[in-house]
């Protein structure tokens, strides 16, 4: 049985209760953060928490709760759910209203509320052979840098691949890549590693900084810049990064291989420098 937190309290999940004038409800009014927890031990807590913080400021919403509470209540979660690795997913909204109101409530009192999966990390043959990813157009607003639980686009433009028996939608900008729908993109030319920059246009992933440290550290040759569709569409590789899906290779797009159409070195070799960096951090910390 998975239990979880709400506002103080922590429940079985399937007790857990929250009304139906919650403005995350009617609004999707809130912010919200998932954490991979390996071992037992939350990776990156701090990067993660620091998101929280910078969405809940950019949305006006007064940040709950400080750093080591979030700490101690995250460490509560993962304490009391049986699996070593864990997704724990945390929500912040801006509360219950007595009215359905657009402008915020006069007093705002948060909804607090934490649950944790089981982590599943892409299985083997996905790793070795890649997944199918297609195209979009990115129609979302132009926050896409915060982490709000409006999700409707992203929703939409997941399932966009799912219905073609896809597992990523790649988004496209006026003509320059963005993200996945719910992942970053890295692309590979001439062993060149290219990552879009951080803008309001995308999420600031955890993992995509992670990626860009680990490319700094062992010497890949990389650029931070604007990716054109053109060079996405010509890539000798494509991977997506995210906190439970790691560093994925994707090896069609629109029906047609990237590269040669298997999973490439610079992505293999990123996977590998990404697993070896989580356990050296996992047993250090
Ligand atoms: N972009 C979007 C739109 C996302 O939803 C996510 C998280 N699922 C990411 C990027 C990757 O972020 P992170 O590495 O922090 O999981």
């Amino acid at each position: 049985m998975s239990l979880c937190y709400l506002n103080g309290r922590y429940l079985p999940l399937d007790e857990a209760r929250v009304s139906p004038m919650d403005r995350g409800f009617l609004f999707g009014d809130g912010a919200y953060e998932v954490i991979p927890v390996y071992s037992r031990r939350p990776f990156r807590l701090d990067e993660h928490i620091a998101r929280l913080g910078r969405t809940l400021a950019s949305i006006r919403l007064p940040d709950p709760h400080r750093p080591d509470e979030w700490r101690e209540i995250i460490g509560e979660v993962i304490d009391r759910n049986p699996w070593q690795d864990q997704s724990v997913y945390l929500q912040v909204s801006r509360g219950v209203d007595d009215k359905r109101n657009h402008a915020f409530p006069k007093v705002i009192r948060p909804t607090v509320f934490l649950m944790s999966e089981a982590l599943v990390t892409p299985p083997a043959h996905q790793r070795e052979e890649g997944v199918a990813g297609v195209s979009a157009a990115d129609f979302r607003w132009l926050r896409c840098d915060l982490k709000t639980v409006s999700m409707l686009a992203n929703c939409l433009l997941r399932q966009h691949a799912v219905d073609q028996d896809c597992v990523e939608t790649i988004l496209f900008r006026d003509g320059f890549l963005t993200e996945g729908s719910a992942s970053n993109i890295f692309v590979v030319r001439d062993g060149v590693m290219l990552a879009p920059p951080k803008s309001h246009l995308m999420l600031p992933g955890i993992t995509y900084d992670v990626v860009l440290e680990l490319a700094v550290k062992h010497g890949l040759k990389h650029e931070v810049r604007e990716i054109l569709e053109d060079e996405v569409r010509h890539a000798d590789e494509l991977w997506m990064s995210s906190s439970t899906k790691e560093v994925l290779p994707i090896t069609r797009l629109d029906d047609k291989p990237v590269g040669t159409g298997r999973p490439g070195p610079v992505g293999r070799q990123m996977h590998a420098w990404y697993q070896d960096f989580k356990n050296t951090v996992m047993r250090s910390e």
